[in-house]
């Protein structure tokens, strides 16, 4: 059983929404893929914070930016979802950005941001986006079910990198994959305190969504699709030379991450690596590329560094007193 992961990077415009769904639909039932984890829209998340800055600095004009990114969603529908459901679809789009239009408001007369509202502000991105794939999935004749992880993943109330309780959370989504056998379309990022509270998981944080569920569901592979070949040697963004790595250890994936490897997101690969469940970094716009093979027994590499990493404007702090 396996559980994929699709990043903001895959989900930009409706015509590579359209290739994931047909992606989806050749590979989930043979790969026995169990649940899909999606980011918000390419930028939404980015979107929101700004929105939500406008906002606290009492810039009217955050209406604006709500109203792109209502209508990025609802052009998405209009593309991806039947005329049948169109309107249905679009309706819970519109209920949803009326409860974002309500905090945003409260947001807007108190001039203030609270981490707590911003976390729920930024949930939106996920919530969307997942609401409009699971829709367009079962346009497109694949029966899956969206699945709000909040509900299942419980979180401490430090909003904006909250700490997963793995114990409740492990229990509730056992209970829940066992009550519902289709594919899960679940969205990443996002969780919740005992109380309920909307938190998030840290920026990049879908990646470990997937990571909590497949260490949860005990899968046979996590794999994380995104829009290069797997982890490569360095960021391609600096150094245009840059190629895959086809096997890593989890070691070394965990330090290419800590030390700036954006591609996947650190917390991810502890759950994994304590129950050598593997993770497989794919590229969706060459999904038949062998990505890279994260696991405990990775081949020693032709050459003795398998890669290097680096992070930008870093501090020096030097301390001297008396
Ligand atoms: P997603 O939206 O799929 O989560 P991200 O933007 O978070 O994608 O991560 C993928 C990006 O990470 C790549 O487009 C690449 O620019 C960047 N990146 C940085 N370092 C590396 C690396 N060593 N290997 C691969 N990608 C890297
Ligand atoms: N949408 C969130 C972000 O942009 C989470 C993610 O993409 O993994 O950080
Ligand atoms: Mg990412």
């Amino acid at each position: 059983m396996k559980v994929y992961k699709f990043g903001g990077s895959s989900v930009g415009t409706p015509d590579r929404i359209k290739g994931i769904i047909d992606l989806i639909i050749v590979r989930a039932e043979r790969e026995n893929c169990r649940a899909v984890v999606f980011s918000a829209f390419q930028g939404v998340t980015d979107q929101l914070i700004e929105t939500a800055n406008l906002a606290a600095a009492g810039r009217a004009d955050y209406t604006d930016n709500l109203k792109i990114i209502e209508n990025r969603h609802l052009e998405a529908v209009r593309a991806l979802v039947d005329i049948h459901h169109q309107s249905n679809t679009m309706a819970v789009i519109k209920m949803l950005l009326n409860d974002l239009d309500d905090i945003l408001q409260g947001v807007y007369l108190i001039k203030e941001l609270s981490p707590r509202s911003k976390d729920f502000v930024l949930s939106f991105g996920e919530r969307l986006s997942n609401l409009v794939i699971s829709r367009a999935l079962v346009s497109a004749g694949h029966d899956c079910e969206f699945l709000d992880a909040r509900t299942l993943i419980k979180t401490n109330a430090n909003f904006g990198n909250a700490q997963v309780n793995m114990d409740v959370t492990q229990s509730n989504i056992t209970a829940h994959f066992s009550a519902h056998p289709l594919l899960q379309i679940v969205t990443g990022f996002v969780a919740s305190t005992d109380k309920d509270e909307t938190t998030t998981l840290g920026r990049g944080g879908s990646d470990y969504t997937a990571s909590i569920l497949g260490a949860a569901l005990g899968a046979e592979e996590v794999q994380i699709w995104t829009d290069v070949d797997g982890v490569l040697t360095s960021d391609p963004r600096k150094v245009t030379r840059a190629f895959p790595v086809e096997t890593m250890t989890y070691e070394e994936a965990l330090e290419m991450s800590h030390f700036g490897a954006k591609v996947i997101y650190p917390p991810t690969i502890q759950p994994l690596m304590s129950r050598g469940i593997p993770i497989r970094i794919k590229n969706t716009f060459n999904p038949s590329g062998f990505g890279t093979l994260i696991s405990a027994d990775a081949l020693p590499g032709k050459y003795s560094i398998r890669g290097i990493s680096s992070i930008d404007d870093v501090p020096l702090l030097r301390l001297q007193g008396t």
